[in-house]
């Protein structure tokens, strides 16, 4: 499958504080806080790269506005009319 086709989370580093909550709730363990830092000095949230299902428990366990988003593919024409 398509990466362009699968969830994905997208973080604003500059706005993360690095609490790690998004990391403690991810189901699959696919969120870490970086090594290096943001321009405000945390080491911000980031992902690594596969594993996401979507979810979005990173998303509603977030307490910086703006700061976390997840991308969900969208779904496609014969799944839809399926459930019609
Ligand atoms: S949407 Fe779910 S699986 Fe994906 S990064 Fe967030 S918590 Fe983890
Ligand atoms: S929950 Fe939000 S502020 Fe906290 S580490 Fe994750 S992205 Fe950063």
């Amino acid at each position: 499958m398509s990466a362009l086709r699968l969830p994905y989370p997208e973080i604003c580093e500059l706005e993360c504080k690095a609490c790690g909550r998004c990391v403690a709730a991810c189901p699959k363990g696919v969120l870490r806080l970086s090594e290096g830092f943001n321009p405000r000095g945390y080491h911000y949230a980031e992902y690594g790269g596969e594993g996401c299902i979507g979810c979005g428990r990173c998303f509603y366990t977030c307490p910086e506005p703006y700061t976390l988003r997840i991308h969900l593919p969208a779904r496609d024409k014969a799944a839809k009319k399926a459930e019609a």
